[in-house]
């Protein structure tokens, strides 16, 4: 092979270009640090690959700091979203929060052409296989023989790291639907002592919404004047879409459960796991539940007629998510473009990082995003960022940067990531958030709407 080994020679590379990893890639091209972003399949960077809302309690102060930090978070979300919304149904409802729908698809252009147009840095295809430490330097091979080196690696791989994704009585090899998963780099990080749990998550399908009578549906208010993350007007008013709601009704759950015996149970796909969020069907099937659970029908983009079903996360069978969705009220001629499907993957296990995100076993590794367990892409593009910055100073012989929980909410993130206190939603991470961001927001409530 012909190639000059400097060329391969990094001071940071950062594996994967999800949420977590293109804000790393970016924070440590920016400090100035060679930078090497390898990824599996350079079309999916910072792929929402779920539902494309963004901000709402917590997450909107994120947004706001990874801003303020130099991230492109709230930049993408500025040219490419969809609606804005105002949510107040958290904690007390004189607190409001604004939450968006983005475009997907020229959201992830968008960070691509930033990505790309970045000095300092460098994209590549790639699957990371194996880590090896060489003296000062981190040697990363490719599943296609390649080695890059470095003096410091940021590890952002999402939901591939031994990724199963799992439907009906279907399952497979999977970091999502439809990409490979990432299983030597799974032994590899194992082999270093690197300690992992087994998580479990559920997604929900996407419909042609043209086979929707969107007559007897809710329309959801969009608000009509700028909006902002906090303060300023950081949202111009643009022409938005409409997202809907339905609810659950008693056809729905009468359906499931006279299909009960064909709905395998969670337990039934393998290894031990924990929930991480439960699917519709277990929701229905273990509380009976005839309450009126609330579906979202929200657009994908302004170039597509995908909607996702937000609230209808499963992992049936194609022909029995058919048949529930047929019971709801404005879906009775539904077409599923994108089955719903669970996916199980390997997470870091807590308490294995410092406040800088970097492994307490092996310096100059780091972890940022799905990987140590969070939740939602704003989490992950805050941690990305802090562990890009802090890679990026290491390489130069730099101390770190510490974000402290008093002070900001990326330093309460951090802190109940390493101090083993993670949950689903940031709000619940801490039982000091609550207060905090209440008095946060009382505080700025005035300024945002
Ligand atoms: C089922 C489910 C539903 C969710 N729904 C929502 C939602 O509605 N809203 C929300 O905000 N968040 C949601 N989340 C969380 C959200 O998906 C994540 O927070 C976010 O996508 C994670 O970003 P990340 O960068 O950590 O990882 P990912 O976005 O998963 O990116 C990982 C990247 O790593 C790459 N990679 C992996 N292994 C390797 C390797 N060995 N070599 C090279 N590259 C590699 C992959 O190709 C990919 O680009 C959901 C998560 C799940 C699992």
């Amino acid at each position: 092979m012909v190639r000059n080994n400097n060329k391969l020679k990094y001071d940071v590379i950062v594996i994967g270009a999800g949420h977590a990893g293109c804000e790393a890639a970016l924070a440590a091209a920016r400090g100035n640090s060679k930078t090497l972003l390898v990824s599996i399949n350079m079309d999916t960077t910072e792929l929402m690959p779920y539902g494309n809302e963004m901000g709402g309690a917590g997450q909107d102060l994120l947004i706001k700091e990874i801003d303020v930090m130099g991230g492109e978070i709230l930049k993408n979300i500025k040219n490419n979203y969809i609606n804005i919304r105002v949510d107040n149904k958290w904690i007390d409802y004189s607190v409001k929060t604004t939450k968006v729908l983005v475009d997907g698809r020229r959201y992830l252009l968008l960070m691509k052409k930033v990505l790309e147009n970045q000095n300092n840095l460098d994209l590549r295809q790639g699957l990371i296989v194996d880590i090896c430490k060489d003296g000062y330097l981190y040697n990363l091979k490719t599943s296609d023989g390649i080695t890059y080196s470095a003096y410091c690696v940021v590890v952002c791989t999402g939901t591939f790291l031994g990724g199963k994704i799992f439907w009906g009585e279907y399952e497979l090899e999977a970091g999502r639907q439809g990409e490979i998963c990432s299983r030597r780099l799974l032994e590899s990080l194992k082999d270093y002592g690197f300690e992992f749990k087994r998580v479990r998550n559920y997604v929900a399908p996407l419909v042609d919404s043209k086979t929707i009578n969107k007559g007897s549906l809710e329309r959801q208010l969009f608000k009509e004047e700028n909006g902002s993350f906090l303060s300023g007007n950081d949202l111009k008013v643009k022409r938005q879409m409409h997202s809907y709601k339905t609810y659950i009704n008693k056809n729905f759950v009468d359906y499931l459960l006279k299909n009960e015996d064909k709905i395998k149970s969670p337990g039934e796909h393998g290894n031990k796991y924990e929930d991480e969020s439960i699917s519709i069907e277990s929701v229905i099937l273990r509380n009976k539940n005839r309450g009126r659970k609330e579906v979202f029908i929200n657009p994908m983009g302004r170039n597509t007629t995908e909607v996702y079903l937000q609230g209808l996360e499963t992992a049936l069978h194609e022909e029995l998510q058919t048949g529930m969705l047929k019971k709801l009220d404005g879906f009775e001629d539904i077409e599923i473009t994108r089955p719903g499907y669970g996916i199980e993957y390997s997470i870091l296990s807590p308490l294995q990082l410092k406040s800088d995100l970097q492994a307490k076993n092996m310096e100059g590794i780091y972890f940022a995003g799905l990987i140590n367990g969070t939740r939602g892409y704003e989490e992950s593009a805050a941690q990305g960022m802090v562990a890009g910055m802090n890679a990026s100073r290491k390489s130069k012989g730099l101390k770190s940067i510490y974000f402290k929980k008093e002070d900001s909410c990326t330093g309460m993130l951090i802190d109940s990531i390493v101090s083993g206190n993670n949950s689903r939603g940031l709000y619940r991470l801490n039982p000091g958030l609550e207060e905090y961001m209440t008095y946060k927001r009382k505080d700025i409530n005035s300024k945002i709407l």
